[in-house]
């Protein structure tokens, strides 16, 4: 199971956005899933992490990004089903 928000606490307050992406840390060992983060917070999660593996708290690798799939309702998102009835 992912949470159901972004993984990021920005100014004190956790980020309200669905998460689009999970995020893991490729070492060695294995690949381990740090978080999921929407796309806002994409980029600031990855410097983090960097920040972390520098200080030694999240294991040493290569991060990744693997899109998340949305879940539940979106009224952005285009059924080709839908397109058809048009
Ligand atoms: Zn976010």
């Amino acid at each position: 199971m992912f949470p159901e928000r972004c993984s990021v606490r920005a100014d004190g307050r956790d980020c309200p956005m669905p998460p689009e992406f999970v995020i893991s840390v490729k070492s060695k060992d294995g690949e381990y899933m740090v978080g999921v983060t929407c796309d806002n917070h994409k980029k600031m999660f990855s410097d983090k992490l960097e920040s972390l593996q520098k200080e030694g708290k999240v294991p040493q690798g290569s991060i990744h990004f693997a899109e998340l799939k949305p879940v539940g309702t979106s009224c952005i998102k285009i059924d080709p089903n839908d397109l058809i009835q048009l």
